[in-house]
């Protein structure tokens, strides 16, 4: 059975991460195999960002991050924070550039970001099996066995970057949590996130293409959950675009609990409801406007006619008095619909839920259950915001990772030079020869 000193199971963005700290910190001096079941390694790596790479966030903080314990995605990322991951990526040949406070790579190429970890001189590449799916993991004495498709081997040290189960084309299917619940660890509920919502109440068809500006707020059984304000992308199915995006894990969670899922959008949020009343009532009255018009004041025509709709007002016959008015000021403050369905896993950017963060050690990414066992990036109970967040957390917590394996690996190697040291001394005072000098330490 072939030995190393350390596998890690997946090559996607925190595998590869943890692999390039590894072999920078100990130039080159550890053995790794990373075990990769897809045909190629960092494939979702590639489609990140609509293939630009969106790493990092100017705003970053607590609220940055989800899952049941929140606190933990931000306390990893704060001790490998923006500065410390350019630095890397510069001394590895990666620029980095801001678009609107959003960081990417300078050539605004997802692949700048894959060659670093594999076109090096660290020949992480050659360290990597693909096409091997990892199906068992157990501890054997003080090191563990790990067993796939093809083989088995022994390592002192195990990572897990198997991801989570969302966009599984690229390799993520949730095999990670098995693996690590065999091992003792808890798994915290599944749901998709960062996705678009089905939702009905609304004439979609009618109105999708269209992109507004608004205000969403989610209500669980009629009580609020969470608001957002961006860009609203209206589909056939329902609603989609970045502020969906950023509260599509709670709905995920209300519907899986059969709570009644409702969003309300405010599509003039900039303007008291008095307000556009008078807007409206002024354009119809005093300029002469018909209600479409009206409301295309406001928003997009396409969605003016959906609302029209909804109401079941014919703009062509319909008297424009008070109660009409009313009624469409009230639909573009709080635009009512009731979202049926998420777009699933499959659709999703992330997956919220995971490893739970008590089960492991938020400077190191160490297991508290299982020593020299580490579990990083999408496979724990942390999912980040839509903006680079997730990114971040997978790169962070590998860092952690590989900088703890490479302190054991250096402290055991010091020990063990010590022992030889002692030995040689004890041999030098029988012989008379002078004390051989410590082997210079790589780290
Ligand atoms: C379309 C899309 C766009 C995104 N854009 C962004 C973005 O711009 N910014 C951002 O921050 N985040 C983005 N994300 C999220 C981000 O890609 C993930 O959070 C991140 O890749 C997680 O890294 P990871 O290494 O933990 O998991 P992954 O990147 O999923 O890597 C896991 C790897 O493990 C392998 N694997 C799994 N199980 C096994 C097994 N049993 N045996 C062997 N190999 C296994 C998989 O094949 C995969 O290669 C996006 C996601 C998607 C789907």
């Amino acid at each position: 059975m072939d030995k190393y000193d350390v596998i890690i199971c997946g090559a996607g963005a925190a595998g590869l991460m943890a692999a390039l700290v590894l072999k920078r910190k100990t130039h080159n001096n550890v053995s790794i195999l990373i075990l990769e079941h897809k045909d190629k390694p960092g494939k979702k790596l590639l489609v990140t960002g609509n293939g630009r790479c969106n790493f990092a966030n100017d705003c970053i903080d607590e609220k940055s991050f989800r899952g049941e314990h929140p606190e933990f995605g931000y306390n990893v990322v704060e001790k490998f924070d923006k500065k410390a991951m350019f630095d890397l990526f510069y001394d590895e040949g990666v620029l980095t550039t801001s678009i609107n406070g959003y960081y990417y790579p300078r050539s605004l190429q997802a692949q700048t970001v894959l060659n670093m970890f594999l076109k090096n001189d660290k020949n992480i590449d050659k360290c990597i099996h693909c096409n091997e799916n990892v199906t068992d993991i157990s501890k054997k004495g003080s090191s563990f066995r790990i067993k796939t498709d093809k083989g088995e081997y022994e390592a002192a040290y195990v990572v897990m970057a198997c991801g989570g189960k969302a966009f599984s084309v690229h390799g993520s299917d949730g095999s990670g949590y098995d693996l690590c619940k065999k091992l003792g660890h808890h798994i915290t509920r599944l749901r998709p996130s960062l996705i678009g919502l089905k939702c009905n109440g609304l004439d979609f068809k009618t109105c999708q293409g269209v992109r507004a500006k608004g205000r969403l707020t989610l209500k669980s059984n009629n009580k609020k959950v969470i608001s957002e304000y961006g860009e609203i992308q209206f589909a056939e199915y329902g609603l989609s675009g970045i502020p969906v995006f950023q509260i599509s894990r709670y709905a995920s969670f209300c519907l899986a609990d059969k709570h009644k899922t409702e969003i309300v959008i405010d599509l003039a949020s900039e303007y008291e409801y008095e307000q556009v009343e008078h807007i409206m009532w002024n354009l119809v009255h005093k300029k002469k406007k018909k209600l479409p018009e009206v409301l295309n004041a406001f928003v997009p025509v396409k969605l003016a006619m959906a609302i029209l709709k909804k109401e079941n007002i014919n703009p062509d016959t319909a008297k424009a008095d008070r109660n009409i008015i009313q009624t469409l000021a009230g639909n573009l403050k709080a635009l009512n619909v009731n979202v049926i369905a998420d777009m699933g896993f499959e659709k999703a950017q992330v997956t919220a839920g995971g490893v739970d963060t008590n089960d492991v050690k938020n400077d190191t990414l160490e297991s508290k259950i299982n020593s020299n066992f580490y579990i990083i990036g999408e496979l724990l109970d942390v999912d980040g915001n839509c903006g680079g967040y997730n990114l971040h957390f997978a790169f962070a917590s590998a860092f952690l990772a590989a900088s703890d394996i490479c302190r054991k690996v250096k402290s055991k190697n010091d020990n063990k030079s010590g022992q030889n040291t002692d030995r040689k001394y004890k041999n030098t005072k029988q012989t008379g020869k002078g004390i051989q000098r410590r082997n210079r330490s790589h780290y």
